[in-house]
């Protein structure tokens, strides 16, 4: 199976509400689409979310590092040896995570084919399916109680409550959400580094003293202060998760080393792709941290890929964050994974079972 073209385009899907954290707001998914066609006629599907603020990834600079600099490394090049491949892909440029990613997926996504089964199985994985938390963005404390509520009502047992604004505020925006939804959900903080060290550790004893147990606390400082991190998880009983703070194997190494946090979130569009956040879930799991497997504003391409892998790894990937298709208000995917509100599951297609991808833009390369 070898690769004959690469092809780019843009699949733009307006998101159901507006996705707010400490950090954006986004309107609409508008993710770059990398089909991988081959002499066989299989095609692989692959995609990159442009999160500039977390990655430093834009469209314009995905589709560059595909185009100009990863693609041809490809072409010609044999589907079957795919470690091959992706050293190819992490080797061809510094960062670019999201390219990368959205390459690898594709790869992967043909790998499996050539294999004749489904990504999960070829990981190893068992029992395909997953249960995902939904994020409630952050918002007026009235807002974000009824958000909470509706999710609760439509069968989410765990709540990704973004914060990280306002210290005072988001103690108020807690406190409502955790009296509203009286112990159905379980509740998940991510103050996407909105928070100084000492403020973290400050809200997380007001919690306590009011008897509220979150489930963990999300990158409450800036992604760089690794010290901060560890600072806040000496301190404080609710286990701590880094997000931004690790995108790759080395910096997961350098968390452990300094124990700056319990939990780590893994994904995608950070890693670079399958290959590290197989990578990842390895290291953490030989040490005893738990992951997430997460997404970014993402369609089921990428997510779909995420959700091949947690079931793979499920014995270290114990927390799944996988609400990007559900967030997107319709679906451009024809075939792969099935997203139905808090459940995920996977079918017996080839793959990442993808068949086709409706709404493309295409993009020059
Ligand atoms: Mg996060």
């Amino acid at each position: 199976m070898k690769i004959t073209e690469i092809r780019l385009g843009m699949v733009r899907v307006p998101l159901k509400t507006p996705f707010k954290t400490a950090l954006r707001t986004v309107d609409s998914v508008e993710d770059i689409l990398v089909s991988i066609h081959t002499d066989t006629g299989h095609t692989g599907y692959g995609e990159a979310a442009p999160t500039a603020v977390i990655t430093g990834d834009t469209q314009g600079a995905i589709v560059g590092a595909i185009s100009t600099v990863i693609a041809p490394r490809l072409i010609g090049r044999d589907v079957a040896d795919l470690n091959a491949l992706c050293r190819l892909v992490q080797t061809a440029l510094e960062r670019n995570t999201s390219a990368k990613a959205a390459v690898e997926i594709a790869l992967y996504d043909l790998f499996a084919q050539l294999h004749g089964a489904p990504l999960y199985r070829i990981l190893g994985g068992g029992t395909p399916v997953l249960r995902t938390d939904i994020t409630i963005s952050v918002d007026a404390t009235d807002t974000m109680v009824a958000d909470a509520v509706a999710a609760v009502d439509a069968g989410f047992d765990a709540l990704k409550i973004k914060i990280g604004q306002d210290l005072r505020l988001d103690l108020e925006r807690i406190r409502a959400i955790h009296a509203a939804v009286d112990g159905r959900a379980q509740l998940r903080l991510d103050a996407n580094q909105g928070w100084t060290p000492r403020q973290a550790v400050q809200a997380m004893r007001r919690l306590e003293a009011a008897d509220i147990e979150p489930e963990l606390l999300e990158q409450p400082v800036k992604a760089r202060d690794l010290a901060g991190l560890k600072y806040v998880t000496k301190r404080v009983h609710v286990p701590v998760m880094a997000d931004e703070s690790v995108f790759g194997p080395l910096e997961l190494i350098e968390l452990i080393r300094m124990r700056a946090a319990d939990i780590v979130n893994i994904k995608l569009m950070k890693s670079g792709g399958l290959s590290n956040a197989i990578r990842l879930a390895d290291i953490a799991g030989l040490h005893g941290v738990t992951c997430m497997m997460g997404c970014m504003i993402e369609t089921g391409i990428s997510a779909a890929a995420a959700a091949h892998l947690a079931v793979a790894k499920a014995d270290v990937i114990s927390k799944i964050d996988l609400d990007g298709p559900s967030l997107c208000a319709s679906n451009p995917v024809e075939g792969g994974v099935m997203f139905d509100g808090a459940r995920i599951e996977i079918g017996d297609a080839p793959g990442l079972g993808i068949t086709s991808v409706r709404d493309v833009m295409p993009i020059a390369g």
